[in-house]
């Protein structure tokens, strides 16, 4: 159906506009719905833009024929259609796929038609064409960004407020770094996508950049795509513009990194030894008035009372003040102008300890320095304690009057040692030894003495180096005169000491003291000589003078006055005594010059033949003599016999008249502390027989007790008991000719104990 209009009036009207015009009407389908629209009429502006009908549009139809173009007719027939039947009038915009432009349309019903008035594109295509270029170019730059660029629109409420987002334009990259699609983007508003990843927490940061303007940053891992991302976010228009940029790779290092420095802040905190960083503070000319701590491992820390965390960016002289006097601040100044390592020992009184130190100061670079600190106190101490040592070690080589020597042995092949090289001497070592210096420090031991390897002292030493034993000896040193007594004792399996000491002052001493001992013991066996043919020689007038005393009173013996015969009767007596005398002298040399000879004599047996002999006298007395068990010694027979025999005989001499005497024998073995009690010397042997005889009999006085050992020493007259006082003197040598000792215990009227020790011969040393 076809309504005819008057279009002359209009006509030149719109021909002349600037913008191409349509007026189209509704072409009705049978049942009265409106299928299309067909142009009335087209300006030749619009026929110019739609030059693809060349012609005339008029008669051509908005659906059927496509305008303005196949893909547009549809939503362009829509916009119509809803002005054609709503009467209101509507400004649309028809995308050009193609081109990428658009085509702005105002439509307006107007009579039984709609006008549609469009934006000519062919007065925009030109300014449209420049910018489709730099669009093109950003297009290109912005869709192989590395950076995944998006732009967010405000969705705003009633009242004008934010929210939501929605996505206005994002590129490829966007979707690899957020892990969303195309269509996702599309379909999803911001918060949601937020929410997606976890992050709906940002989203008042982003409505924040909208409306202030301030741009923001934050950074993110997104579980979806796997990676770090920063999002750059600038506000734009009603909305924003979002830059994410992978940063995974940085995030990994920067992890990576932050590990590394926790394991080398780890390392360095367990370090023994204390480490810490300072850079310089300078003033505003530049110089140095102060250092700060960069960083300062737990040992440090501790050191300054503080932790790590709290000394980092503190200034050292606040909190060592001192530092600036004792030094060390111009020691840092120095290191860090001239760049030369500093390694040094020091000394730290602090209130809590005092410590040494080994300290290092390294320059790190233009303005801070590395400075380590070890205590090595111990080692310090260590070593002053070796040092004192050895000081005093040098010292009692210098100072000793014995010379002290340290030779090494020189081995072959074998491992046998073939000579020796002395490695230390003190002065006295060379000056006792006779040999120069020059020598005794150079050569070896044959090198100095070729004979060396055949001595006894080159044997001794090898035996000393071989059993760690030892040993001693002496010489005279002719180039010296000197008497030495050398000392060689093994130090390790290759190493000697030898000790020299100058004994020539002992020497001549100890001759001085032999050359005595041999003048004594001459004189002493004269007078024992002298003793013996003194008494022997005595005997032969004594027995003439009895002799002929008798012959005399014989002849004499009628002629004889009282007075007379008493005088001769003296006579005999005394030739008697004196006979006596003579014979127990006799006796007494004889136990004293003659060394006679020794054999095992068993106690038990002598004493029975002792009492044997004294059988008459026990009988006289009523004597009771106990005997317990004996041992058996070493001894010379006779001199045993004539010990036990004065010893017995003494006791029963010595009795009380009244008492009959009681005389107890006993033994035992005792140690030789035992003896050395009454000794007073230090003994041979390790044990002693110590016999007891014991008796009842009238006793004496203590302080007797050495003297009734002496010859002719009597305690009680011969009136009374008989006797010529040689008998314990006798007693006395035979113990000492056996290495034993006697001693005595009485007092008067309570008996006399005799101790006798005589050496257990196996037990000798
Ligand atoms: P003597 O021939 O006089 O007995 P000794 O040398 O045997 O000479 O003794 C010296 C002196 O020691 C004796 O004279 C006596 O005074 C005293 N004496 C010796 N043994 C005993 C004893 N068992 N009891 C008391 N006195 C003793």
């Amino acid at each position: 159906m076809y309504t005819t209009i008057d279009t002359t009036f209009h006509e030149g009207i719109l021909e002349i506009l600037p913008d191409p015009v349509l007026w189209v009407t509704p072409v009705y389908s049978v049942i009265g719905n409106i299928d299309d629209f067909e142009v009335q009429f087209s300006n030749k502006k619009a026929d110019d833009a739609l030059a693809h009908f060349k012609g005339s549009l008029m008669g051509l139809r908005i659906k059927r024929d496509g305008i303005p173009s196949v893909d547009l007719c549809t939503t362009n027939f829509q916009h119509l259609l809803k002005v054609f039947e709503t009467g209101e009038g509507e400004e649309f915009t028809l995308y050009l796929k193609k081109t990428g432009s658009s085509l702005e349309a105002l439509a307006k019903k107007y009579k039984e038609g709609v006008l549609s008035i469009i934006r000519d594109p062919i007065w925009q295509r030109e300014a449209e064409k420049k910018e489709e270029k730099a669009n093109q170019v950003l297009e290109s730059i912005v869709q192989n960004s590395y950076n995944g660029i998006l732009m967010y629109e405000s969705m705003r409420d009633e009242s004008n407020k934010i929210v939501d987002f929605k996505i206005k334009y994002h590129n490829q990259q966007c979707n690899e770094l957020s892990g969303y699609s195309d269509k996702e983007r599309q379909e999803l508003t911001f918060r949601q996508i937020l929410q997606g990843i976890g992050a709906e927490s940002f989203f008042d940061r982003y409505i924040e950049v909208v409306e202030t303007g301030k741009r923001t940053q934050r950074e993110q891992y997104v579980e979806r795509s796997g990676k770090w991302i920063l999002s750059s976010i600038v506000k734009l228009y009603d909305g924003f513009l979002a830059m994410l940029t992978d940063i995974t790779e940085h995030k990994i290092l920067q992890e990576l990194l932050q590990q590394q420095s926790a394991i080398t802040k780890g390392i360095l905190d367990a370090s023994l030894n204390g480490i810490y960083s300072l850079i310089a503070v300078r003033d505003k000319s530049g110089v140095i008035v102060d250092f700060n701590y960069l960083f300062a491992n737990k040992v440090i820390a501790e050191f300054l009372d503080s932790n790590p965390e709290q000394l980092a960016g503190k200034s050292m002289l606040t909190l060592i003040p001192e530092n600036k006097e004792n030094g060390f601040f111009n020691l840092f100044c120095e290191v860090l102008q001239n760049g030369a390592p500093f390694r040094d020992q020091v000394y730290f009184v602090t209130a809590r300890s005092n410590k040494w130190f080994e300290y290092s100061i390294v320059k790190m670079n233009e303005e801070s320095l590395v400075v380590t600190l070890q205590d090595i106190s111990e080692q310090k101490y260590a070593t002053l304690k070796i040092e004192e040592q050895k000081a005093m070690l040098d010292n009692i080589l210098k100072f000793s009057s014995s010379g002290i020597s340290v030779s090494e042995v020189i081995r072959n092949k074998e491992g046998k040692v073939i000579d020796a090289r002395t490695v230390l001497a003190n002065d006295a070592a060379i000056i006792n030894s006779g040999i120069p210096k020059e020598l005794y420090l150079t050569k070896t031991a044959t090198e100095i003495d070729p004979q060396i390897l055949t001595s006894s002292y080159y044997k001794g030493v090898l035996n000393t180096l071989e059993t760690g034993e030892p040993f001693n000896t002496r010489y005279f040193l002719q180039p010296t005169s000197k008497w030495l007594e050398v000392s060689v004792s093994r130090m390790d399996h290759d190493h000697i000491i030898t000790i020299f000491t100058d004994v020539t002052e002992v020497r001549k001493n100890e001759l001085q003291l032999e050359k005595l001992v041999e003048e004594l013991k001459r004189s002493n066996a004269n007078l024992e000589e002298f003793t013996y043919a003194a008494s022997h020689d005595l005997k032969e007038p004594i027995r003439k003078i009895g002799t002929f005393t008798n012959q005399l009173k014989s002849s004499l013996q009628p002629k004889l006055s009282e007075r007379e015969a008493y005088l001769f009767d003296r006579i005999e007596n005394s030739t008697i005594r004196m006979t006596q005398l003579v014979d127990d002298l006799l006796e007494y040399s004889h136990v004293t010059i003659n060394p006679s000879a020794t054999e095992r004599i068993d106690l038990n047996d002598k004493i029975r033949k002792v009492l044997d002999d004294l059988e008459l006298v026990i009988r006289e007395k009523s004597a009771i003599v106990i005997v317990g068990k004996l041992p058996v010694i070493v001894g010379n027979r006779r001199q045993i016999q004539q010990l036990f025999q004065n010893l017995i005989s003494n006791g029963l001499k010595y009795s009380k008249s009244d008492v009959p005497p009681e005389i107890t024998i006993t033994s035992e073995v005792v140690p030789a502390s035992k003896v050395e009690e009454c000794a007073h010397q230090s003994l041979l042997y390790n044990y002693y027989h110590k016999i007891v005889i014991k008796d009842n009999g009238i006793g004496f006085e203590q302080q007797y007790a050495d003297k009734i050992f002496q010859v002719f020493q009597r305690l009680h007259g011969k009136a009374e008991y008989q006797g010529t006082g040689v008998g314990l003197a006798i007693v006395k040598k035979v113990v000492q000719n056996n290495n034993g000792f006697i001693t005595v215990q009485s007092e008067p009227g309570a008996g006399a104990t005799f101790i006798v020790y005589f050496p257990q011969e196996e037990a000798l040393l």
